[in-house]
């Protein structure tokens, strides 16, 4: 079955030429996106996505397309159309098309609105969960706005490939001062020898996950010792456990970190509680 997108008020096959050459996506990454994992037809922690969406178009100035209402018909309407109850769900507003000018249109114009669909296979996802991942390290390379979920993301493209290329799952990216900031699509996380779950606080320096969000919750609903502060790369290679989230990994065990085993190598008990808590729709 050809995949089904929806552009502007439209749904059409996904490879149809959609999208302007003057649009300020194309032009200059010039907006933001959202992803959802959505499994069994149920779109998970679908109001913190959307509350997320609304403050990244807000820091850009960019008006939200639609009302929120419409805009779930459309996310829904996109799966229906790809006939998907276990899916990842993409949105990309960006400020539309307009005359090549890196300031904003003097007039403003409709932003571009594109939703996408694929299947998401959540057994794969748990049989990489039951052996861990390995990540490798990158230094952090972007702006100081990471806070917004902007399209623009050549240095987490470029981080992935490298980890791609080293055989590893996922890069975490660290800053000037040696502390992991996050991955390049991903939170990052550990637990200390004394079995306190940690993780950045959310600055302007990481995106505000919204898995990371519900694993604080999560975390509080379990009992679990928690403090939001940085940590080196030297803390996280002495950790007892870590671990990453994000939509589509939900929480994933990292069991090695630039080719050095983290703890035993195995995926960690805490780690693996708080999936089980997640998967299991527990409302922290
Ligand atoms: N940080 C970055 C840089 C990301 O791209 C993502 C994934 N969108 C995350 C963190 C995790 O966010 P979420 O839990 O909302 O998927």
């Amino acid at each position: 079955m050809a995949r089904i997108a929806y552009v502007d008020g439209q749904y059409g096959p996904i490879d149809r030429p959609a999208i302007g050459i003057e649009d300020r996506g194309f032009q200059f990454a010039d907006g933001v996106y959202e992803v959802w994992s959505v499994k069994d037809g149920e779109f998970l922690d679908h109001p913190g996505h959307m509350a997320r969406l609304k403050r990244s178009l807000a820091e850009l100035r960019i008006p939200m397309p639609m009302s929120e209402a419409a805009l779930d018909v459309a996310l829904r309407e996109t799966l229906r159309r790809n006939r998907l109850m276990n899916a990842l769900v993409y949105l990309q507003v960006t400020r539309g098309v307009a005359k090549r000018d890196h300031a904003f249109p003097a007039k403003p114009v409709k932003p571009t609105m594109v939703i996408t669909a694929r299947p998401a296979s959540f057994s794969a996802v748990q049989a990489r969960a039951e052996t861990g991942i390995a990540v490798i390290t990158r230094p952090d390379e972007r702006w100081k706005r990471c806070d917004i979920k902007s399209i623009s993301l050549l240095p987490n493209v470029l981080a992935k490939q490298a980890a791609r290329e080293a055989g590893a799952f996922e890069a975490w990216l660290i800053n000037e001062a040696g502390e992991v900031t996050e991955g390049s699509s991903s939170n990052a996380w550990i637990v200390t020898g004394e079995g306190v779950l940690v993780t950045r606080k959310a600055d302007e320096a990481i995106l505000n996950g919204i898995t990371r969000q519900r694993v604080i919750r999560l975390a509080a609903a379990l009992g679990i010792p928690f403090e939001e502060r940085p940590f080196s790369l030297e803390e996280a290679l002495s950790a007892r456990e870590a671990f990453v989230s994000s939509a589509s990994s939900m929480v994933m065990p990292v069991v090695r970190i630039d080719d050095r085993a983290v703890a035993n190598g195995a995926p960690g008990s805490l780690a693996t509680a708080l999936r089980e808590a997640y998967l299991s729709g527990a409302d922290g």
